[in-house]
């Protein structure tokens, strides 16, 4: 009987009710549905530890990942700050490999904030989810408050994700969460740039300690100030 509850307390995730979860599936993105349905585990838990402090996601691109956050923001009662430019990352331009025609605007340039304004509707979550629209590093300088949880999925150029581990790990309240998408141990997977600009820099600095994984993205605990 015991062996049996600690089996379902080790499988046990808090899941995204269901509506919001195949509107998060049917939202343009690059968010895989096992990383989605952890990235709401954890930053429930997050939320839970460090009643009140809002949350942040850096890279929204057409809401995919917002909405997993932009739940957990509203059964917590904060405030999700959705970080992204919306003019894409290098890989989403004209020519590269994520680049998808149907988001480019008139004047010929990617403008996913349609998109991404479009899922929150759809979704509900435009009280909770605020849009910050801009470069994240300039946002992340200058940004005031601590974080319970902060998720960063941006540009994976080496500088632009270098640019977001220094602006927005120091917002990591202890105790709080950070998540890093699209980590890649071998090169042969994935662009080495959120493994060695922002998973391992946060490790080395021996404030942030690694809590649990699923698939490319990496949940830290930040353990001291
Ligand atoms: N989380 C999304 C995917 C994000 S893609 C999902 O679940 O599908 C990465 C996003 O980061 C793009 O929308 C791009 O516009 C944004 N981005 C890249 N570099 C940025 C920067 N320096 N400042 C703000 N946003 C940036
Ligand atoms: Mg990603």
């Amino acid at each position: 009987m015991l062996a049996e509850l600690r089996w379902i307390a080790f499988v046990w995730q808090v899941m995204l009710e269901s509506t919001l979860r195949t509107i998060a599936l049917s939202t343009k993105g690059f968010m895989p549905e096992a990383e989605g349905d952890a990235l709401y585990d954890a930053a429930s838990r997050a939320c839970a530890a460090l009643p009140g402090l809002p949350i942040v996601e850096v890279g929204s691109y057409c809401g995919r990942s917002t909405v997993w956050l932009g739940a957990v923001a509203r059964d917590h009662g904060v405030v999700l700050h959705a970080v992204d430019h919306h003019g894409g990352s290098e890989e989403n331009q004209s020519g590269w490999e994520w680049h998808d025609p149907e988001v480019v605007n008139a004047h010929g340039r990617i403008d996913t904030l349609p998109y991404f304004r479009r899922t929150m509707q759809v979704a509900g979550l435009t009280g909770v989810v605020r849009e910050c629209v801009g470069d994240s590093h300039a946002i992340g300088k200058d940004w005031k408050q601590k974080v319970s949880f902060c998720f960063i999925d941006g540009g994976h150029g080496r500088d632009v994700a270098r640019g977001d581990y220094e602006a927005w790990s120091p917002h990591v309240e202890v105790g709080g969460l950070l998540a890093v998408h699209d980590v890649f141990e071998r090169p042969e997977d994935g662009g080495q740039a959120p493994h060695d600009e922002i998973y391992q820099p946060a490790l080395r600095s021996g404030k942030f300690v690694e809590v649990s994984n699923c698939g490319s993205l990496r949940v830290l605990r930040r353990v001291v100030v």
